[in-house]
Protein backbone atom coordinates (compact mmCIF):
# COMPACT_ATOMS: atom_id res chain seq x y z
CA UNK A 1 0.00 0.00 0.00
CA UNK A 2 2.89 2.29 0.63
CA UNK A 3 4.15 2.03 -2.80
CA UNK A 4 0.83 3.07 -4.02
CA UNK A 5 0.26 5.67 -2.37
CA UNK A 6 3.28 7.07 -3.56
CA UNK A 7 2.62 6.60 -6.90
CA UNK A 8 -0.90 8.24 -6.18
CA UNK A 9 0.79 11.56 -4.30
CA UNK A 10 2.74 12.01 -7.47
CA UNK A 11 -0.48 11.64 -9.97
CA UNK A 12 -2.17 13.95 -7.61
CA UNK A 13 0.32 16.64 -8.12
CA UNK A 14 0.59 16.14 -11.63
CA UNK A 15 -3.19 16.84 -11.33
CA UNK A 16 -2.88 19.84 -9.83
CA UNK A 17 -0.39 21.39 -11.88
CA UNK A 18 -2.55 20.33 -15.03
CA UNK A 19 -0.11 18.01 -16.38
CA UNK A 20 -1.98 14.93 -16.07
CA UNK A 21 -2.60 13.55 -19.80
CA UNK A 22 -5.86 12.14 -20.63
CA UNK A 23 -6.40 9.91 -24.21
CA UNK A 24 -9.73 10.11 -25.64
CA UNK A 25 -11.25 6.85 -27.56
CA UNK A 26 -11.40 7.68 -31.62
CA UNK A 27 -13.01 5.64 -33.49
CA UNK A 28 -10.81 6.08 -36.44
CA UNK A 29 -7.79 8.12 -35.60
CA UNK A 30 -6.14 8.91 -38.43
CA UNK A 31 -9.60 10.70 -40.19
CA UNK A 32 -9.89 14.23 -39.72
CA UNK A 33 -13.44 13.42 -39.59
CA UNK A 34 -13.92 11.27 -36.41
CA UNK A 35 -16.26 10.13 -33.74
CA UNK A 36 -14.49 10.96 -30.07
CA UNK A 37 -15.89 9.38 -27.26
CA UNK A 38 -19.26 8.93 -28.61
CA UNK A 39 -18.98 12.94 -30.69
CA UNK A 40 -18.43 13.95 -33.94
CA UNK A 41 -14.70 15.74 -34.08
CA UNK A 42 -12.51 17.51 -36.58
CA UNK A 43 -9.77 16.34 -35.70
CA UNK A 44 -6.34 18.36 -36.42
CA UNK A 45 -3.67 16.14 -34.52
CA UNK A 46 -2.70 13.13 -36.10
CA UNK A 47 0.66 12.81 -38.03
CA UNK A 48 -1.27 11.00 -41.02
CA UNK A 49 0.22 13.86 -43.34
CA UNK A 50 -0.51 12.79 -46.42
CA UNK A 51 -3.79 11.14 -45.28
CA UNK A 52 -2.86 7.36 -46.50
CA UNK A 53 -3.39 5.43 -43.41
CA UNK A 54 -6.85 4.92 -44.84
CA UNK A 55 -6.09 4.59 -48.37
CA UNK A 56 -8.14 1.82 -49.78
CA UNK A 57 -4.93 0.61 -51.96
CA UNK A 58 -3.41 0.44 -48.67
CA UNK A 59 -6.11 -1.33 -46.93
CA UNK A 60 -6.16 -4.06 -50.15
CA UNK A 61 -2.12 -4.21 -49.96
CA UNK A 62 -2.46 -4.80 -46.44
CA UNK A 63 -4.90 -7.84 -46.55
CA UNK A 64 -3.23 -8.79 -49.47
CA UNK A 65 0.26 -9.54 -47.63
CA UNK A 66 -1.72 -11.01 -44.66
CA UNK A 67 -2.75 -14.01 -46.82
CA UNK A 68 0.67 -14.17 -48.82
CA UNK A 69 2.78 -14.46 -45.46
CA UNK A 70 0.35 -14.58 -42.85
CA UNK A 71 -0.13 -12.23 -39.71
CA UNK A 72 2.87 -12.69 -37.37
CA UNK A 73 6.71 -12.93 -38.92
CA UNK A 74 6.95 -15.41 -35.56
CA UNK A 75 10.78 -14.45 -35.20
CA UNK A 76 13.34 -11.93 -34.67
CA UNK A 77 15.21 -11.25 -37.86
CA UNK A 78 18.41 -13.18 -36.82
CA UNK A 79 16.57 -16.01 -36.25
CA UNK A 80 13.79 -16.50 -38.79
CA UNK A 81 11.84 -13.63 -39.16
CA UNK A 82 13.25 -11.88 -41.68
CA UNK A 83 10.96 -12.66 -44.73
CA UNK A 84 11.27 -11.68 -48.64
CA UNK A 85 8.66 -8.84 -47.66
CA UNK A 86 11.20 -7.15 -44.74
CA UNK A 87 13.64 -7.84 -47.73
CA UNK A 88 12.27 -5.82 -50.94
CA UNK A 89 11.16 -2.93 -48.46
CA UNK A 90 14.79 -2.66 -47.49
CA UNK A 91 15.99 -3.05 -51.02
CA UNK A 92 13.53 -0.17 -52.14
CA UNK A 93 14.90 2.17 -49.06
CA UNK A 94 17.90 1.33 -50.09
CA UNK A 95 17.02 2.80 -54.40
CA UNK A 96 14.92 5.48 -53.20
CA UNK A 97 17.77 6.96 -50.42
CA UNK A 98 21.06 5.98 -53.08
CA UNK A 99 20.94 9.81 -54.63
CA UNK A 100 21.63 11.28 -51.37
CA UNK A 101 23.86 8.34 -49.43
CA UNK A 102 26.90 6.75 -50.59
CA UNK A 103 26.62 3.00 -51.25
CA UNK A 104 23.09 3.37 -49.66
CA UNK A 105 21.71 0.04 -47.86
CA UNK A 106 18.34 0.19 -46.01
CA UNK A 107 17.10 -1.49 -42.53
CA UNK A 108 13.89 -1.44 -41.54
CA UNK A 109 12.90 -1.50 -37.92
CA UNK A 110 9.41 -1.61 -35.91
CA UNK A 111 9.22 1.59 -34.68
CA UNK A 112 11.30 4.92 -35.42
CA UNK A 113 11.75 4.84 -31.49
CA UNK A 114 13.07 1.51 -31.97
CA UNK A 115 15.45 2.72 -34.44
CA UNK A 116 16.77 5.80 -32.74
CA UNK A 117 18.01 4.00 -29.77
CA UNK A 118 19.72 1.69 -32.20
CA UNK A 119 22.05 3.95 -34.03
CA UNK A 120 22.93 5.76 -31.54
CA UNK A 121 24.05 2.72 -28.89
CA UNK A 122 25.28 0.92 -32.42
CA UNK A 123 27.37 3.75 -33.60
CA UNK A 124 28.59 4.78 -29.96
CA UNK A 125 29.60 0.89 -29.48
CA UNK A 126 32.03 1.15 -32.03
CA UNK A 127 34.78 3.01 -29.52
CA UNK A 128 32.77 3.23 -26.51
CA UNK A 129 33.47 5.61 -23.56
CA UNK A 130 35.70 7.34 -26.31
CA UNK A 131 32.77 8.69 -28.21
CA UNK A 132 31.51 12.16 -28.63
CA UNK A 133 27.67 13.01 -29.24
CA UNK A 134 26.14 16.40 -30.14
CA UNK A 135 22.36 16.29 -29.64
CA UNK A 136 20.10 19.22 -30.71
CA UNK A 137 18.39 20.54 -27.70
CA UNK A 138 15.05 20.52 -28.81
CA UNK A 139 15.21 16.54 -30.48
CA UNK A 140 12.26 14.50 -29.75
CA UNK A 141 12.78 11.90 -26.50
CA UNK A 142 13.86 8.68 -28.74
CA UNK A 143 17.27 10.29 -29.40
CA UNK A 144 17.20 11.61 -25.84
CA UNK A 145 16.92 8.01 -24.76
CA UNK A 146 18.78 6.45 -27.34
CA UNK A 147 22.02 8.81 -26.32
CA UNK A 148 21.95 8.35 -22.60
CA UNK A 149 21.66 4.45 -23.43
CA UNK A 150 24.70 4.83 -25.55
CA UNK A 151 26.50 5.97 -22.91
CA UNK A 152 28.39 8.37 -25.09
CA UNK A 153 29.44 11.74 -23.81
CA UNK A 154 26.55 13.59 -24.94
CA UNK A 155 26.49 17.45 -25.34
CA UNK A 156 23.32 19.46 -25.61
CA UNK A 157 23.80 22.19 -28.41
CA UNK A 158 21.57 25.20 -28.81
CA UNK A 159 19.00 24.78 -30.79
CA UNK A 160 19.66 25.56 -34.21
CA UNK A 161 23.06 26.86 -32.99
CA UNK A 162 25.56 25.68 -35.52
CA UNK A 163 28.58 27.83 -34.31
CA UNK A 164 28.05 26.74 -30.53
CA UNK A 165 28.06 22.89 -32.39
CA UNK A 166 31.51 24.12 -34.50
CA UNK A 167 33.10 25.26 -31.52
CA UNK A 168 32.40 21.75 -29.18
CA UNK A 169 33.49 19.61 -32.46
CA UNK A 170 36.52 21.38 -32.60
CA UNK A 171 37.25 21.25 -28.80
CA UNK A 172 36.55 17.28 -29.43
CA UNK A 173 39.31 14.58 -29.39
CA UNK A 174 36.96 11.54 -29.09
CA UNK A 175 37.58 8.65 -31.76
CA UNK A 176 34.33 8.72 -32.69
CA UNK A 177 31.97 11.91 -32.87
CA UNK A 178 28.21 11.87 -33.43
CA UNK A 179 25.92 14.64 -34.31
CA UNK A 180 22.18 14.05 -34.02
CA UNK A 181 19.10 15.99 -35.13
CA UNK A 182 15.47 15.68 -35.80
CA UNK A 183 15.25 17.27 -39.35
CA UNK A 184 11.68 18.90 -38.89
CA UNK A 185 11.18 19.36 -35.15
CA UNK A 186 8.14 17.96 -33.73
CA UNK A 187 6.87 20.07 -31.02
CA UNK A 188 7.64 23.51 -33.46
CA UNK A 189 7.63 22.55 -36.89
CA UNK A 190 10.60 24.19 -38.25
CA UNK A 191 13.92 22.59 -39.59
CA UNK A 192 17.18 22.19 -38.73
CA UNK A 193 20.03 24.15 -41.06
CA UNK A 194 21.19 20.02 -42.18
CA UNK A 195 23.53 21.81 -44.88
CA UNK A 196 25.42 23.88 -42.51
CA UNK A 197 25.48 20.61 -40.22
CA UNK A 198 26.43 18.37 -42.90
CA UNK A 199 29.41 20.47 -44.18
CA UNK A 200 30.42 20.74 -40.26
CA UNK A 201 30.48 16.91 -39.89
CA UNK A 202 32.59 16.37 -43.03
CA UNK A 203 35.05 18.54 -41.83
CA UNK A 204 35.31 17.12 -38.45
CA UNK A 205 34.54 13.47 -39.97
CA UNK A 206 31.67 12.99 -37.74
CA UNK A 207 28.52 10.85 -38.13
CA UNK A 208 25.23 13.25 -39.07
CA UNK A 209 22.13 11.12 -38.07
CA UNK A 210 19.00 12.68 -39.04
CA UNK A 211 15.41 11.65 -37.59
CA UNK A 212 13.11 12.63 -40.77
CA UNK A 213 9.77 11.09 -38.60
CA UNK A 214 8.01 14.59 -39.85
CA UNK A 215 9.83 15.19 -43.33
CA UNK A 216 9.75 11.64 -44.84
CA UNK A 217 6.74 11.61 -47.59
CA UNK A 218 6.57 15.22 -47.20
CA UNK A 219 9.53 17.18 -47.59
CA UNK A 220 11.10 16.99 -51.20
CA UNK A 221 9.26 17.17 -54.37
CA UNK A 222 9.53 13.15 -54.51
CA UNK A 223 8.50 13.25 -51.11
CA UNK A 224 12.02 11.44 -50.47
CA UNK A 225 12.10 13.47 -47.70
CA UNK A 226 15.16 16.69 -46.14
CA UNK A 227 17.91 15.02 -47.79
CA UNK A 228 16.18 15.46 -51.36
CA UNK A 229 14.53 18.88 -50.37
CA UNK A 230 18.32 19.99 -49.28
CA UNK A 231 19.85 18.18 -51.66
CA UNK A 232 22.46 16.42 -49.50
CA UNK A 233 24.84 13.71 -50.76
CA UNK A 234 27.63 12.62 -47.81
CA UNK A 235 28.80 8.98 -47.06
CA UNK A 236 28.49 10.39 -43.22
CA UNK A 237 24.60 10.38 -43.52
CA UNK A 238 22.54 7.95 -41.07
CA UNK A 239 19.16 8.72 -42.09
CA UNK A 240 15.73 7.77 -39.98
CA UNK A 241 12.80 7.45 -41.30
CA UNK A 242 8.99 6.49 -39.92
CA UNK A 243 6.68 4.73 -41.32
CA UNK A 244 3.46 5.43 -39.24
CA UNK A 245 3.45 9.31 -40.14
CA UNK A 246 3.22 10.41 -43.62
CA UNK A 247 3.51 6.77 -44.96
CA UNK A 248 0.76 6.11 -43.07
CA UNK A 249 1.34 2.50 -41.48
CA UNK A 250 3.73 1.88 -39.13
CA UNK A 251 7.93 1.16 -38.77
CA UNK A 252 10.71 2.82 -39.51
CA UNK A 253 14.04 2.53 -41.62
CA UNK A 254 17.52 3.50 -41.32
CA UNK A 255 19.55 4.49 -44.45
CA UNK A 256 23.09 4.59 -44.73
CA UNK A 257 26.30 3.08 -45.99
CA UNK A 258 26.56 -0.07 -46.23
CA UNK A 259 29.01 -0.95 -44.14
CA UNK A 260 27.03 1.22 -41.17
CA UNK A 261 24.12 -1.09 -41.83
CA UNK A 262 26.11 -4.23 -41.80
CA UNK A 263 27.21 -3.05 -38.30
CA UNK A 264 23.59 -2.26 -37.21
CA UNK A 265 22.54 -6.14 -38.11
CA UNK A 266 25.55 -7.07 -35.86
CA UNK A 267 25.70 -5.14 -32.99
CA UNK A 268 22.22 -3.26 -32.73
CA UNK A 269 20.25 -4.73 -29.99
CA UNK A 270 16.57 -2.87 -30.93
CA UNK A 271 17.38 -4.47 -33.90
CA UNK A 272 18.74 -8.05 -33.04
CA UNK A 273 16.83 -8.59 -29.48
CA UNK A 274 12.94 -8.48 -31.21
CA UNK A 275 10.81 -10.20 -33.44
CA UNK A 276 10.31 -8.75 -36.55
CA UNK A 277 7.40 -6.17 -37.44
CA UNK A 278 4.60 -8.43 -39.36
CA UNK A 279 5.75 -8.50 -42.86
CA UNK A 280 2.46 -7.77 -43.98
CA UNK A 281 2.88 -4.35 -42.59
CA UNK A 282 6.19 -4.37 -45.26
CA UNK A 283 4.11 -5.38 -47.77
CA UNK A 284 1.61 -2.55 -47.18
CA UNK A 285 4.96 -0.15 -47.30
CA UNK A 286 5.95 -1.21 -50.83
CA UNK A 287 2.21 0.14 -51.76
CA UNK A 288 2.22 3.45 -49.94
CA UNK A 289 6.26 4.04 -51.31
CA UNK A 290 4.25 3.37 -54.68
CA UNK A 291 1.83 5.93 -53.66
CA UNK A 292 4.36 8.50 -52.10
CA UNK A 293 6.51 8.43 -55.01
CA UNK A 294 4.04 8.78 -57.64
CA UNK A 295 1.47 11.11 -58.96
CA UNK A 296 -0.95 10.47 -56.27
CA UNK A 297 1.72 11.73 -53.56
CA UNK A 298 2.95 14.93 -55.36
CA UNK A 299 -0.41 15.69 -55.61
CA UNK A 300 -1.53 15.43 -51.99
CA UNK A 301 2.18 17.52 -50.96
CA UNK A 302 0.79 20.32 -53.05
CA UNK A 303 -2.51 20.00 -51.32
CA UNK A 304 -0.96 19.96 -47.91
CA UNK A 305 0.88 23.37 -49.40
CA UNK A 306 -2.03 25.34 -49.93
CA UNK A 307 -3.55 24.21 -46.57
CA UNK A 308 -0.72 25.17 -44.99
CA UNK A 309 -0.61 28.88 -46.75
CA UNK A 310 -4.19 28.98 -45.73
CA UNK A 311 -3.98 28.55 -42.30
CA UNK A 312 -1.31 30.93 -41.82
CA UNK A 313 -3.04 33.83 -43.83
CA UNK A 314 -7.07 32.42 -42.09
CA UNK A 315 -5.44 32.77 -38.35
CA UNK A 316 -5.74 36.51 -36.89
CA UNK A 317 -4.66 35.78 -33.61
CA UNK A 318 -3.58 39.40 -31.62
CA UNK A 319 -2.10 37.84 -28.02
CA UNK A 320 -1.08 33.94 -29.62
CA UNK A 321 1.46 33.35 -31.96
CA UNK A 322 1.27 30.86 -34.49
CA UNK A 323 5.53 29.91 -34.61
CA UNK A 324 6.56 30.37 -38.06
CA UNK A 325 7.14 26.99 -39.66
CA UNK A 326 6.07 25.87 -43.04
CA UNK A 327 5.61 22.19 -42.43
CA UNK A 328 2.05 20.50 -41.40
CA UNK A 329 3.26 21.20 -37.44
CA UNK A 330 1.89 24.89 -37.02
CA UNK A 331 1.62 25.40 -33.12
CA UNK A 332 0.20 28.04 -31.83
CA UNK A 333 2.52 29.09 -28.88
CA UNK A 334 -0.03 30.59 -26.03
CA UNK A 335 2.21 30.41 -22.52
CA UNK A 336 0.52 29.12 -19.48
CA UNK A 337 -0.82 25.49 -19.12
CA UNK A 338 -4.11 26.63 -17.87
CA UNK A 339 -4.81 28.70 -20.59
CA UNK A 340 -3.85 26.45 -23.08
CA UNK A 341 -6.05 23.50 -21.25
CA UNK A 342 -8.85 26.42 -21.80
CA UNK A 343 -8.11 26.85 -25.21
CA UNK A 344 -8.45 23.40 -26.04
CA UNK A 345 -11.06 22.49 -23.93
CA UNK A 346 -13.37 25.58 -26.04
CA UNK A 347 -12.25 24.08 -29.23
CA UNK A 348 -13.13 20.75 -28.03
CA UNK A 349 -16.77 22.37 -26.99
CA UNK A 350 -16.95 23.03 -30.80
CA UNK A 351 -16.07 19.86 -31.90
CA UNK A 352 -12.27 20.33 -33.03
CA UNK A 353 -9.64 18.55 -32.15
CA UNK A 354 -6.34 20.64 -31.29
CA UNK A 355 -4.04 19.06 -28.62
CA UNK A 356 -2.87 21.11 -25.82
CA UNK A 357 0.78 20.12 -25.83
CA UNK A 358 2.63 20.67 -22.26
CA UNK A 359 5.87 20.84 -19.94
CA UNK A 360 7.69 18.78 -20.02
CA UNK A 361 7.20 17.78 -23.75
CA UNK A 362 7.91 21.30 -24.69
CA UNK A 363 10.05 24.04 -22.30
CA UNK A 364 8.07 25.64 -19.21
CA UNK A 365 5.48 28.72 -20.43
CA UNK A 366 5.34 27.25 -23.56
CA UNK A 367 2.50 25.82 -23.80
CA UNK A 368 1.07 25.50 -27.00
CA UNK A 369 -2.01 24.10 -29.07
CA UNK A 370 -0.45 22.03 -31.82
CA UNK A 371 -2.56 21.65 -35.05
CA UNK A 372 -1.59 19.11 -37.47
CA UNK A 373 -2.66 19.70 -41.35
CA UNK A 374 -2.84 16.33 -43.47
CA UNK A 375 -4.21 16.27 -47.17
CA UNK A 376 -7.02 14.66 -46.06
CA UNK A 377 -8.20 18.14 -45.18
CA UNK A 378 -10.51 20.37 -47.22
CA UNK A 379 -9.99 24.11 -47.50
CA UNK A 380 -13.45 24.00 -45.75
CA UNK A 381 -12.09 22.19 -42.84
CA UNK A 382 -8.93 24.45 -42.72
CA UNK A 383 -11.40 27.94 -42.88
CA UNK A 384 -13.71 26.65 -40.22
CA UNK A 385 -10.47 25.90 -37.57
CA UNK A 386 -9.42 29.45 -38.13
CA UNK A 387 -12.66 30.94 -37.61
CA UNK A 388 -12.61 29.01 -34.52
CA UNK A 389 -9.79 29.91 -33.20
CA UNK A 390 -10.17 33.55 -33.97
CA UNK A 391 -13.29 33.66 -32.09
CA UNK A 392 -11.88 31.70 -28.83
CA UNK A 393 -9.06 33.70 -28.66
CA UNK A 394 -11.63 36.53 -27.78
CA UNK A 395 -13.29 34.59 -25.67
CA UNK A 396 -10.34 33.62 -23.75
CA UNK A 397 -8.21 36.70 -23.81
CA UNK A 398 -10.62 39.83 -24.76
N1 LIG B 1 11.28 10.83 -33.92
C1 LIG B 1 10.38 11.82 -33.94
C2 LIG B 1 10.86 13.21 -34.26
C3 LIG B 1 9.03 11.58 -33.67
O1 LIG B 1 8.14 12.58 -33.68
C4 LIG B 1 8.63 10.26 -33.37
C5 LIG B 1 7.17 9.90 -33.10
N2 LIG B 1 6.46 10.75 -32.32
C6 LIG B 1 9.59 9.25 -33.35
C7 LIG B 1 10.90 9.57 -33.63
C8 LIG B 1 9.24 7.85 -32.98
O2 LIG B 1 8.72 7.18 -34.09
P1 LIG B 1 7.68 6.00 -33.88
O3 LIG B 1 6.37 6.64 -33.56
O4 LIG B 1 7.71 5.26 -35.17
O5 LIG B 1 8.21 5.18 -32.74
Amino acid sequence: MRLLGQLEQQLHQLDRQKLLRRRRVADMPCAPHVTVDGRPMLAFCSNDYLGLAAHPRLVEALKEGAEKYGVGSGASHLISGHSRAHDLLEERFAGLMSPYIEQARALTFCTGYMANLAVLTALAAVSGRDTDLFSESLNHASLIDGARLSRANVQVYAHGDVEALEGLLKASAAKTKIVVTDSVFSMDGDLAPLPALLALCERHDAWLVIDDAHGFGVLGANGHGALEHFRLRSHNLIYMGTLGKAAGVGGAFVAAHATVIEWLVQRARPYIYTTAAPPALSHALLASLDLITGKEGAARRTHLQQLIAQLQDGLRLRHWQLFPSQTAIQPVIIGANEEALRAAALLHAQGYWVPAIRPPTVPADTARLRITLSAAHTAADVAQLAQAFNAIEREVRP
